[in-house]
């Protein structure tokens, strides 16, 4: 396998893009700090190409693929699985796939591979989203090296942490957070050792345990409608719902994260009053991941660009990327593609729609213009070897004999103030 050095990983070659990689080493290299997230500017004759300023493989992600490769490599002739998807990528998943890598799960829990033909010969790497105790207990039950083959993102294991603290100070925790996101049941499991959990999705989750911390809402029956499989075992929302605090699965949307959380700040204010509100209330800022926050402040720079249009590239299933589509869509006609693939014609683009979970065609997604100014992005599990085939795709239909050097000069040039 040809690998080369990025960062501190060695991502395989095919992940990589040259151009790419010097877009982001011209920023990195004038903003050290990361303080400037004003998107990169690419400009054709047909085309402003404005690249958000920070997109692409996370710390986690590019610890996870190195990792995974890496064990494929070092043995050669074992069995080796993957809890579920190593991260929401289709074509990191399927290359893995084909070098032999079997998932065990789907990305929602069902068993693909039963555990019974799993032996202490082979070897389980665990995704960087971590996993539950449970299954932690059947890998050891099974004499499998947990620790060995743990690719679990230290950025997932601090709020891990987070969750375990605030428990042993006796607070209560509401998960921010996709029950069915491998992360947010791995955090579930981690954090429920420590204290009793309850996840919200969303404002109306919020809303509805608003009722039970009142104590004046609805009966058990109703809880168990709404909450008891997003409850820790034992959860008792009479007893538990008297001091909480928020944390969250790391890629959700951090202006819904924190409406939810002053949301419930409120609700327990109004019920104890401000001069008990820190015993009622932990005290917590959101637990996104540092790639999260980036991401979503840079995107939200995009979205202020007077773009034509936006294209975000991601896994269909991919939490961090399907929030950048959220922010994105409510300024810009936004499309959310898996690859250039998806760019059929100038005319068509396949595309997945958030609000529907389908995927539709939309036809005339270019509008007719002198010049386009299209913003690009991606999520955090996007290898930007993918961004740039979407980036010369789109040139295919505006610039077909587009110099993308010369541009990228030009972007050095104006990013130094040449
Ligand atoms: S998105 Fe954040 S938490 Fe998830 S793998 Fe990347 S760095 Fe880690």
């Amino acid at each position: 396998m040809n690998f080369v050095v990025m960062k501190h990983f060695e991502i395989p070659f095919q992940y990589q893009s040259l151009h790419i990689n010097r877009i982001k080493r011209i920023r990195e290299n004038a903003d050290k700090r990361k303080q400037d997230l004003s998107p990169s500017l690419l400009t054709f004759e047909h085309a402003d190409l404005i690249l958000a300023r920070h997109f692409g493989f996370c710390f986690g992600v590019q610890n996870a693929v190195e990792r995974a490769y890496h064990i494929l490599e070092d043995n050669p002739g074992k069995n080796i699985y993957l809890l579920s998807e190593i991260i929401h990528n289709p074509e990191v998943n399927k290359d893995l796939q084909s070098k032999g890598l079997k998932f065990i799960q789907n990305t929602k829990g069902e068993q693909l591979i039963a555990w019974d033909s799993i032996t202490p010969n082979d070897i389980v790497i665990i995704p960087a989203f971590g996993t539950t105790n449970d299954i932690e207990a059947i890998l050891r039950q099974k004499q499998l090296s947990v620790e060995n083959f743990d690719t679990t993102c230290p950025f997932v294991e601090r709020v891990w942490n987070k969750g375990e603290k605030l428990g042993k100070e006796g607070y209560s925790i509401v998960l921010h957070g996709n029950p069915e996101h491998e992360e947010t049941r791995a955090t579930m499991s981690k954090i429920s050792e420590f204290a009793p959990v309850v996840i919200v999705t969303n404002h109306t989750d919020a809303d509805m345990l608003r009722e039970y911390i009142n104590g004046n809402g609805p009966d058990e029956r109703d809880w168990n409608v709404f909450f008891k499989s997003r409850a820790s075992k034992g959860f008792n929302f009479r007893k538990h719902l008297n001091r909480i605090a928020v944390v969250n699965q790391t890629t959700m949307l951090a202006e819904e994260t924190e409406k939810i959380s002053n949301f419930l700040k409120d609700v327990m204010l109004a019920k104890y009053g401000s001069e008990n509100i820190e015993y009622h209330f932990g005290s917590t800022r959101d637990t996104l991941c540092y790639a999260t926050n980036d991401n979503q402040q840079a995107s939200a720079e995009l979205a202020k660009q007077q773009l034509d249009l936006v294209i975000v590239v991601g896994g269909h299933n991919s939490s961090n990327t399907t929030h950048l589509v959220e922010l994105l869509k409510k300024e810009t006609p936004t499309y959310f593609i898996s690859s250039e693939m998806d760019l059929l014609n100038e005319k068509s683009i396949r595309h997945f729609d958030i609000e529907e979970g389908k995927v539709i065609e939309t036809y005339g997604y270019l509008p007719k213009r002198e010049k386009l100014r299209i913003g690009l992005t991606s999520g955090a599990s996007c290898p930007d070897a993918l961004m740039e085939r979407v980036m010369l795709k789109l040139l295919s239909f505006t610039d077909e004999f587009a110099d993308i050097d010369a541009a990228i000069d030009r972007l050095e040039e104006q990013t130094n103030g040449l």
